[in-house]
C-alpha cells in the first residue's frame, strides 16, 4: 500500500494526515453566481487508488468551462463519466467544486506512483468529471500531472495547463500538427486573445508556423507580442473580406464558433488536406438537452455530416476539437516554458476570498489571456 512507500518518502507532515476537513468554493446546485459558496467543511480528496496524486493546491485558474458547469452545462454526460454504473452511495455531484488548473505541491502518493514524490512542485488540468481545484487539496491520476516549470510561480503556472491541454489535443490530434511540421504551415486562430489564444500563437510560433490571429482591436499589441505574424481586427468591418484577401491556410482553430465556421471552410487550402478544428462544439448542449443516447447521436451525425459535405465539397477537413487530460503533454510545454519560449499571460489574480468576483470577471467576456486565484 501507500505507507510503506509514502514512509519512505517521509511525507509524515502531510496535511492529509492531520486534517480531513478543508476549505473549497462549492456549489450545492446550478445556476448563476450566487450558487457559489465557500465551505470550510469539505472532505479531504485523499488518495484511493494506487496511481493517484494528491496535490495542494497554490494556484487556481478559471475557464468559460467553469462558467458553463456552474449553470448545468454537461451535467449529463459528466455524470456518467463520474460513476459509470451507478454504484456511488450518493448519486449526487454535490457539493461539485469548480476549477480546472491547478499548480501546487504534491503532499501524497499512492503506492505506484513513479514520476511523484511529496514535495514535487507540479501543475495540471483537473478533467471537468473529477473535483476541480477551487480547493485546498485536489487528487489526479499520475498521467494527468506533471512537474511544473521551474521559472514560474504557481500563480503563473496555473494559468497554462487546461488552455495548453484543449490546444495541443485541438492542434495535435485533429489539426494534424506538430513540432515538426509546422514550419511551413500557414495558421489561423480566430479568437486569438483569449486563453486558447494567446497559448496557441506562443506554441505554434515556437514550432516555427506562420500565424494569422482575429481579435478586436486592442487586442493587437498582445498579440503581436505574442509572436502573431498577422492580425484582423474583427471589430472593423468585415472580417471575412479581410481574411479572403490573404493566401489560404493549412488548419484553422477556431475559439469563436457561430457564423465563423461557415466563413472558415473557405478559407482553407483545397485538396491539400487542410484542417479546420473548432472547439466550440455541440457536443454537451445536445446531451444536456436531449439526454445521453440521442444527445450523442445527434452531435455524431452532426460532426459526420458536416465533415463529409466538407470533404466532398472543396477537399477540406472538418473536426472537433477536444480538452484531453495529458501530463506528458504539459512535460513538453513545461520545457517550452523553462527555455523561454512560452510565457504565461495573467490578466487578473484574484484571491481565494473572491472567487465569485473571479468567476464576473470571466463572465464579463473580453479575456485577455487569463484570470488565476491564489489560494494558497
Ligand atoms: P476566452 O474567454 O479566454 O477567450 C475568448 C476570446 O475570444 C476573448 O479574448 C474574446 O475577446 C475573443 N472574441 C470574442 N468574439 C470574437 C470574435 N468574433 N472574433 C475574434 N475574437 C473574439 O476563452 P478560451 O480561449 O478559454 O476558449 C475559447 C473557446 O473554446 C470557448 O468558447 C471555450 O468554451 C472553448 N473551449 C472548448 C474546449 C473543448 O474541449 N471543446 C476546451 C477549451 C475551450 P473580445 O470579445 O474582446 O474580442
Amino acid at each position: 500500500g501507500w505507507r510503506s512507500v509514502c514512509s519512505r518518502r517521509n511525507v509524515c507532515s502531510s496535511p492529509s494526515r492531520l486534517q480531513s476537513c478543508m476549505s473549497a468554493w462549492v456549489i450545492d446546485q446550478y445556476g448563476t453566481n450566487e450558487v457559489l459558496k465557500y465551505s470550510e467543511d469539505i472532505n479531504v480528496p485523499t488518495v484511493h487508488s494506487p496511481s493517484e496524486v494528491m496535490i495542494k493546491v497554490h494556484a487556481a485558474s478559471l475557464n468559460p468551462l467553469d462558467i458553463s458547469m456552474r449553470g448545468g452545462y454537461g451535467a449529463k454526460l459528466l455524470k456518467l463519466r463520474r460513476d459509470p454504473m451507478s454504484v456511488m452511495d450518493n448519486d449526487s455531484e454535490f457539493p461539485l467544486i469548480l476549477g480546472r488548473d491547478v499548480s501546487g505541491v504534491v503532499v501524497d502518493c499512492g503506492s505506484e506512483v513513479t514520476h511523484f514524490v511529496p514535495g514535487d512542485e507540479v501543475w495540471a488540468a483537473v478533467p471537468p468529471w473529477k473535483q476541480g481545484s477551487l480547493a485546498e487539496f485536489v487528487t489526479l491520476t499520475e498521467y494527468e500531472v506533471s512537474h511544473k516549470p521551474k521559472l514560474l510561480s504557481h500563480t503563473e503556472a496555473a494559468s497554462i495547463p487546461y488552455v495548453a491541454n484543449t490546444a495541443l489535443s485541438a492542434l495535435v490530434n485533429a489539426g494534424g500538427l506538430c513540432r515538426d511540421s509546422s514550419s511551413n504551415k500557414r495558421v489561423l486562430i480566430t479568437g486569438g486573445s483569449g486563453g486558447v489564444g494567446t497559448f496557441s500563437i506562443q506554441l505554434l510560433k515556437a514550432w516555427g508556423a506562420h500565424v494569422t490571429v482575429t481579435c478586436s482591436q486592442n487586442a493587437e499589441g498582445l498579440v503581436r507580442g505574442l509572436g502573431a505574424d498577422e492580425v484582423v481586427d474583427y471589430t472593423a468591418g468585415d472580417v471575412a473580406e479581410q481574411l479572403e484577401m490573404m493566401e489560404k491556410f493549412d488548419v484553422i482553430l477556431d475559439n469563436v464558433g457561430g457564423e465563423m465556421e461557415q466563413l472558415a471552410m473557405g478559407m482553407l487550402k483545397p485538396w491539400s488536406g487542410a484542417k479546420y478544428v473548432t472547439l466550440v462544439t455541440p457536443f454537451l448542449l445536445n446531451t444536456d438537452s436531449m439526454g445521453l443516447l440521442d444527445g450523442t447521436f445527434h452531435a455524431g451525425f452532426t460532426l459526420h455530416s458536416k465533415a463529409i459535405q466538407n470533404l466532398i465539397s472543396s477537399g477540406v477537413f472538418y473536426r472537433w476539437g477536444f480538452y484531453a487530460p495529458d501530463g506528458p503533454a504539459l512535460d513538453e510545454v513545461s520545457s517550452m516554458v523553462d527555455a523561454g519560449k512560452i510565457l504565461p499571460v495573467v490578466e487578473a489574480q484574484f484571491p481565494f476570498t473572491q472567487v465569485p468576483q473571479a468567476f464576473q470577471k470571466l463572465e464579463d467576456g473580453h479575456a485577455r489571456g487569463k484570470t488565476v486565484v491564489r489560494v494558497a
